[in-house]
């Protein structure tokens, strides 16, 4: 996929990068553990 007329600023993206949501109920409550991020609300891992 080419996201050629994309022309948002990296600073941007990576800053919505660093806001992990979990995608199963929505929370942003999300713990860092083996290597994973997974939700501390309903336990969903994410990748
Ligand atoms: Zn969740």
């Amino acid at each position: 996929m080419a996201y050629a007329s994309n022309q948002r600023s990296l600073e941007t993206v990576k800053r919505e990068d660093l806001v992990r949501m979990c995608s199963e109920c929505g929370s942003k409550d999300i713990e860092y553990a083996n290597e994973e991020f997974y939700c501390k609300k309903c336990g969903l891992v994410l990748d």
